[in-house]
């Protein structure tokens, strides 16, 4: 079944294919496709296009193909492919047998170019790329005609195909579309379809010389599987009068229309495959795969569920005006799901040392925690307690602020599923001063109630027992970008990279339960936030977890200029 979360209520596109569902268009038929080019590793934006498309054709109960657009060797890899059919796969989709790849077909697109000739809506052009470019004119000038545009069908149909033998060096000559220099639309004044490149390609080796550009291909490929909403973003809406001009020269019967919406942006992060590239290359983060890459992989790796990722697309649906999604909106879809659906657990991240000093040595007991506080399907677990704990360091002060409900001097604080604990002594260490451990006291009859003689204990805090913890490593990931919109600052971006990005914890420690955490489950650590077992670096016996999300927003807080 596909998943049904991915569809968002309606939205322009939905509208457009209910039209044409009453008027018959199509055949009533909804065949979409997603249509990557295997020159990177997919992202959130690439998210949202994979829902539309696919949610689109579940909803219709049509089909959604996936279609490797690759007919540009350069930049384009096995690796990327394979990580696309991963990353759709793991987004929750399925294409069945319906995964292509327009290099298959080469040989089809080049018999369609060599029909165009034949029609005489195709020419050999053999001036340079900087002539082609000199010619074409601008927004407010017309083009001027190519010197070769009158070359005959025949010397055009002897040069083109003397172009696929490789008998001219690269870019000698180009096929062109045959349309007219002077129109208002600039992708209309002969484009370029096809060019001379010895590059060799991933799947068919060094079998072309020339390769098909995006224009030709796509629509072509649209028709050939048969694609009857091709979706695509608003970049292409000037070239959405060429994709219909080259499917109605060559394609008989029924044709795919184009139709765009707008591509996601999302704030304090770029959704751009060059950016991403660059951060990779330049090794500003560790891979494509790096916990704040906003790409499949990395929030894959980061902790992210597909259902969140999913639900996050539904929420900001589509659109035909550009705007900038507030990076707050996926990571609260990521912490609704997982407050529904993470374990909890305890941790400490940055620990101090707790003595009790009333507390038997060598005796130890097991307190049952939920693993969830309104969920008691998901069982409970057993936590230890003995007379050495850890607390987090900033769970206790010497100079309580007013509402300080944690520990403090002479203070009471409830462990969670605990004791009531009162603080009696501090240790400093002699020569910084800084307390390294403190001695309380418990009360025996607080375990499973309320202090007998009524009074009250308001703060809760998280704790591990030190005879049962594990060791940990915590990675705290945070926003890639200090600024909202990265992606409109035109040269270095990488200044604007936030340094706090990544803090690494080395000596956390954990709650026993989790000492056999399989890679990839995720865990609310109480009052802390939500954490995942990291997929490529954790083991058995050195754990490493990753912070999916905060419990809360801290960036809202500080926007609004309220640290
Ligand atoms: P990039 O700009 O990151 O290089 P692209 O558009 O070149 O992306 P493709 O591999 O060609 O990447 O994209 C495949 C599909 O995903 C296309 O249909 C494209 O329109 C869509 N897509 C790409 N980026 C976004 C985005 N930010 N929001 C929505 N859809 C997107
Ligand atoms: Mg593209």
């Amino acid at each position: 079944m596909p998943p049904t979360d991915a569809s968002s209520p309606t939205d322009f596109i939905r509208e457009i294919i209910d039209d044409d569902k009453t008027t018959g268009k199509h055949g009533g038929r909804v065949a979409t496709r997603f249509p990557p080019e295997p020159n990177g590793y997919l992202h959130i934006g690439h998210a949202k296009s994979i829902c539309l498309n696919f949610g689109i054709a579940a909803q219709y109960s049509g089909t959604c193909n996936l279609r490797m657009d690759d007919t540009d060797p350069a930049g384009e890899s096995i690796e990327y492919v394979e990580s696309i059919i991963n990353d759709v796969h793991w987004l929750g989709f399925d294409w069945q047998d319906r995964l292509f790849y327009a290099s298959n077909y080469f040989e089809q697109l080049y018999q369609f170019a060599l029909q165009l000739i034949k029609l005489g809506k195709a020419y050999v052009c053999s001036l340079s790329a900087d002539e082609i470019r000199e010619y074409r004119g601008t927004l407010t000038e017309p083009g001027k005609e190519s010197p070769y545009r009158n070359r005959s069908i025949e010397e055009n149909l002897d040069m083109f195909i003397r172009m696929r033998s490789g008998e001219f060096d690269d870019g000698a000559h180009v096929l062109r579309a045959k349309i007219d220099m002077a129109s208002p639309n600039i992708v209309m004044r002969d484009p370029v379809i096809y060019r001379i490149k010895r590059a060799p390609h991933h799947r068919t080796g060094d079998a072309w010389v020339i390769y098909p550009m995006y224009d030709f291909a796509h629509c072509l490929s649209d028709s050939i599987e048969r694609i009857t909403h091709s979706i695509c973003t608003l970049e292409f809406e000037n070239n959405r009068p060429l994709y219909d001009w080259i499917v109605n020269q060559v394609i008989e019967g029924d044709r795919p229309q184009q139709i765009e919406f707008a591509r996601l942006n999302l704030s304090y992060t770029v959704v751009s495959k060059r950016k991403l590239i660059d951060l990779v290359e330049k090794k500003f983060v560790t891979g494509w795969d790096d916990p704040r890459m906003p790409t499949v992989a990395g929030m894959r790796r980061r902790g992210y569920a597909p259902e969140a990722i999913r639900k996050f697309c539904a929420t900001i649906g589509v659109a035909k005006n550009e705007n900038l999604v507030d990076i707050a909106l996926l990571e609260s879809c990521v912490r609704d799901d997982l407050n529904e659906r993470a374990p909890r657990a305890m941790a400490v991240l940055r620990p101090l040392r707790v003595v009790i000093d009333n507390y038997p040595e060598g005796q130890a007991e097991e307190f049952e925690c939920a693993n969830h506080p309104q969920n008691p399907d998901m069982g409970t677990r057993k936590v230890p307690f003995s007379r050495v704990l850890y607390i987090e360091q900033e769970d206790f002060t010497e100079n309580p602020p007013k509402k300080y409900k944690r520990l403090a001097p002479e203070r009471e604080v409830r462990l969670r599923s605990s004791y009531v604990i009162k603080c009696v002594n501090t240790v400093k260490d002699e020569k910084t001063g800084e307390i390294v451990e403190l001695h309380c006291t418990y009360d025996p009859e607080t375990g499973h109630a309320p202090p007998a003689d009524g009074r009250k204990v308001e703060g809760v805090i998280h704790w591990v027992s030190a005879d049962h913890t594990v060791e940990a490593e915590i990675r705290l990931y945070d926003r890639l970008f200090l600024i909202p919109d990265p992606a409109e600052i035109a040269d270095n971006i990488v200044k604007h990279l936030n340094p706090a990005s990544l803090e690494t914890l080395t000596s956390c420690y954990v709650e026993t339960s989790l000492k056999d955490a399989p890679p990839g489950n995720r865990y609310q650590f109480e009052r802390v936030g939500y954490f995942c077992v990291d997929t490529k670096d954790s083991s058995p016996g050195k754990l490493v977890f990753n912070r999916i999300a905060a419990l809360r927003d801290s960036w809202a807080k500080l926007s609004r200029g309220k640290p």
